[in-house]
């Protein structure tokens, strides 16, 4: 098992380990010396990833599946030896106006966003509180401190997903296994194709959260928001008037990113690609 306050040696599974900030966060944490598995529902981009990282330990993962998720934590057991790192990354966002979205569109966002997650936390920690010692990384998003039009379910996935990470982090203080949730900014990956972000501040990139996620293996901590500069600005919206806060998101385009700031054709890939999973 690695050393704490190393990534080095460390056994880490991440689920949607296949692309995004998922593949950025493996191919980090194996240049830092970490043993990394991956789990994907995408078995094509899985293979391809595999390959480009060269990972020994990985299975087809379907997070909203809890039998899916325990076969993957056994492989990667079997394989790696105990897992001293979780990472909940799976998610999915679907966009469009809140009236239109299919019941089964809605219902699938909300049980890989939010209860892949409850599940892949509970499995981890089922598995390290016996040895009191390990570590649950959730990657939940700033989306959970603000509220974006034409992401609704998305929002309040990722809203669930920072109070669930918190309370989680509250109950199991000193049982020796830490809790951490990683709150990203606007990151280019397949996700926000064709979104417009928001002026004057540039979307980050999957590595940057991927140094996030090293960064707590080496030191954890309750939460990183990145950048750091969106995270300030998001937390501060919670001082101003609501009235005030939506004039600024209207201004700097943070209201409008997911509606009419975005290219349909530019984000039909994806949108095809997360309605079918
Ligand atoms: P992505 O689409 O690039 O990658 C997500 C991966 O998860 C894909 O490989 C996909 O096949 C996999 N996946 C989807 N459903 C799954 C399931 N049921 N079981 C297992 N794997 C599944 O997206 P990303 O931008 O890398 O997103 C990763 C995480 O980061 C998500 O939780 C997302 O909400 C969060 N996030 C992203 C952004 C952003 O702007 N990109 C911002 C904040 C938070």
């Amino acid at each position: 098992m690695g050393r704490a306050g190393t990534v080095h040696g460390k056994v880490v599974a991440i689920s949607g380990g296949a692309r995004g900030i998922g593949y950025a966060t493996a191919r980090r944490l194996i240049d830092d010396g970490a043993r990394v598995a991956i789990g994907d529902i995408d078995d094509e981009r899985l293979k391809e990833a595999v390959g480009e990282l060269g990972v020994t330990a990985y299975t087809h993962l379907d997070v909203t599946d809890p039998d899916s998720f325990a076969r993957f934590l056994d492989h990667v057991e079997d394989v790696l030896g105990p897992v001293d790192v979780v990472v909940n990354n799976a998610g999915i966002m679907p966009l469009g106006a809140s009236a239109e979205e299919p019941d089964a569109v809605s219902r699938r966002e909300v049980e890989i966003n939010l209860l892949g997650v409850i599940t892949g936390t509970k499995q981890a920690l089922t598995r390290m509180l016996p040895r009191r010692s390990g570590h649950v990384i959730n990657i939940s998003s700033l989306a959970g401190e603000s509220y974006v039009p034409g992401g609704a379910t998305y929002c309040a996935t990722k809203h669930a997903v920072k109070a669930y990470t918190e309370t989680v982090r509250r109950e199991y203080r000193n049982s020796g296994v830490s809790v951490s949730q990683v709150m990203p900014f606007f990151t280019n990956t397949e996700l926000v194709a064709g979104t417009s972000g928001t002026k004057g501040m540039r979307n980050v990139e999957p590595e940057d959260i991927a140094a996030a996620v090293a960064g707590l293996i080496v030191r954890p901590r309750p939460r990183v928001r990145v950048s750091k500069l969106a995270g300030a600005i998001t937390q501060s919206q919670a001082f101003l008037p609501s009235r005030v806060s939506e004039y600024l998101g209207r201004v700097l385009g943070a209201e409008s990113a997911f509606t009419a700031g975005v290219d349909p054709s530019a984000r039909q890939a994806y949108e095809d690609r997360v309605r079918a999973v």
